[in-house]
């Protein structure tokens, strides 16, 4: 399996660590951000629904303060027409309260009215608003409905009595619903600039004032501000509008009339400038980022570096038996100058005890026979005490071809064989030796070359006629030479035996030579 890298394992967690931090700042900056904005707008809309609210009381009691005035005025001059008329024109004109003025008699009828471009004068009032005012003889004000020349309208009207408290009629006003007027001018156009607007609904829920005027006239009572205003309240609150959508809106009643005034924003509208902060945010940090990312990346090298280079310079040392190239590494932090030393020591004692046994030991690890090493050893030393020896130096036959046909783990295991076959034939106190490959010396102290001889072809024939482990049987040549008489060293022994060796290669192997 492939193994994840310290380094890239480093990585992962700083950077995660880095992102899920970057992201949960963000997100609270940004709840906090539209937690106060909601507060804020929701605040605003519900004192400027509150100033919007006291200013349209004020408008409709000064309104009725000025009806009353005229009422009053104008009891004693009702059969003049020319008197009434200038009374409409100053009342609509002067104040800019109304659409238009009226003054009719008791019964309803139109005396005169400004503008005279309503050319009603002369006719009966009939509409709902007008009966009411007549039936009642107090000062009133209508739902809207729709007046005679078709309009939408609110109607305000005080009655005018005579001296003797007669009811001579009322003098009234018309606020025009869908054109404009006092309402529009109260309640300004200005505000809607930042997505906020006003809108007024009547006692009834029904909209008496909105920007868009094709709303007027709506009756909107399962809004939920719109029923809390009915029921008097005044107050702010997030609200799902008819149209289903998040306003945040502030609210307030006009006691004079029982309506409600409700300024509102679109939640949506409200938050954008938040959605923009994050983008600033996100856009201004990237910088930052990218210079933390790559101070985390290099950290995360500069911490795993160590223990990587202390890994595959550990394997490396395995083979290489020195520990000279760990010494190198920086352990610039505790864990990992711990680690290093720790495994200096442990593997130079390793590689020490390695060579220790290795010098200690006697034996070829493959074969079992004594090795060359320790065979030399023996030569030196009976060379020094002048011990006559015999050696035979034999080479197996054709032992490529061995290892060609049948592989080279049988080819082991023929020198194995090779080898229990050397150590069968000889006497007490001779030496089976690996000289090398498939080359073996026998030592053969105090023998003469006729013994030495004897033994060697002892050997060679028993070989010959055994089956080896490749399932056939395979022969070996040999050289004879005798310590002092062929020789006076232990390489000019060995070189006499090699070329007796040579001879009997030569003279078609399988066979031992006696070296001259
Ligand atoms: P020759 O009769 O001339 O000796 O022919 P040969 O094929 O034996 O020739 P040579 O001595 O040049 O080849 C020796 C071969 O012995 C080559 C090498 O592959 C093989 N050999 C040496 N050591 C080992 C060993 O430890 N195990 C095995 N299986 N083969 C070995
Ligand atoms: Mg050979
Ligand atoms: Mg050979």
């Amino acid at each position: 399996m492939h193994r994840v890298k310290l380094k890239h394992l480093i990585m992962g967690v700083a950077l995660a660590a880095f992102f899920f931090t970057s992201i949960g700042s963000i997100w609270s900056g940004y709840r906090m951000n539209v937690d106060s904005i909601k507060e804020n707008t929701l605040e605003t809309n519900r004192v400027y629904a509150q100033k919007l609210a006291s200013t349209a009381d004020d408008y409709l009691n000064e309104a009725f303060q000025i009806l009353s005035y005229s009422a009053k005025q104008i009891s004693t001059r009702m059969d003049n027409e020319q008197v009434l008329f200038q009374e409409t024109d100053r009342l609509k004109m002067q104040n800019q309260m109304f659409n238009s003025v009226v003054i009719t008699n008791a019964e309803g009828l139109v005396l005169a009215i400004s503008p005279p471009s309503v050319d009603i004068k002369g006719e009966v009032l009939t509409s709902a608003g007008a009966k009411e005012a007549l039936a009642k003889k107090s000062p009133t004000i209508s739902k809207p409905y729709e007046a005679i020349t078709g309009r939408l309208i609110i109607f305000m009207s005080y009655p005018i009595f005579s001296a003797s408290n007669e009811y001579l009629g009322m003098v009234a006003g018309s606020i025009y619903l869908k054109e404009p007027n006092i309402f529009k001018t109260l309640l300004g156009e200005h505000y809607s600039k930042d997505g906020s607007y006003v809108y007024v609904v009547d006692a009834d829920g029904r909209i008496i004032y909105h920007q868009d005027p094709a709303r007027i006239n709506d009756v909107v009572t399962e809004n939920k501000v719109v029923q809390a205003v009915m029921a008097g309240k005044s107050g702010d609150q997030l609200v799902e509008n008819t149209k289903g959508i998040e306003m945040l809106a502030g609210y307030s009643t006009v006691t004079a009339a029982g309506w409600g005034v409700v300024a509102q924003k679109p939640l949506q509208v409200a938050l954008a400038p938040s959605f923009d902060r994050v983008e600033e945010f996100i856009v201004k940090s990237i910088p930052l980022m990218v210079i933390s990312i790559i101070i985390v990346l290099w950290a995360a090298a500069r911490i795993a570096n160590p223990l990587q280079q202390l890994a595959t310079l550990t394997e490396e040392s395995l083979d290489s038996k020195n520990v000279d190239d760990l010494k190198t590494v920086s352990g610039w932090y505790y864990e990992a100058n711990f680690l290093k030393s720790v495994l200096i020591r442990s593997l130079s004692f390793l590689h020490g005890q390695i060579t220790f046994f290795k010098d200690q030991s006697t034996v070829d690890p493959l074969t079992g026979v004594t090795n060359r090493r320790t065979m030399d050893a023996l030569l030196t030393e009976w060379l020094a005490k002048k011990m006559p020896h015999a050696i035979i130096l034999l080479d197996l036959d054709h032992f490529k071809s061995v290892n060609d046909t049948y592989g080279h783990a049988v080819g082991d295991k023929v020198l194995q064989f090779l080898a229990r076959h050397m150590e069968a034939v000889v006497r007490e106190g001779d030496v089976c030796c690996r000289y090398g490959g498939e080359e073996f010396i026998i030592l053969l102290p105090n023998a003469t070359a006729q013994e030495a001889e004897q033994i060697a072809e002892q050997l060679r024939t028993r070989l010959a006629q055994a089956d080896s482990p490749c399932g056939r049987s395979v022969t070996l040549s040999a050289g004879v030479a005798v310590y002092p008489e062929m020789a006076d060293t232990t390489e000019a022994l060995i070189e006499a035996a090699d070329s007796a060796l040579y001879l009997a290669k030569q003279a078609g192997r399988n066979q031992v030579k006696m070296a001259k």
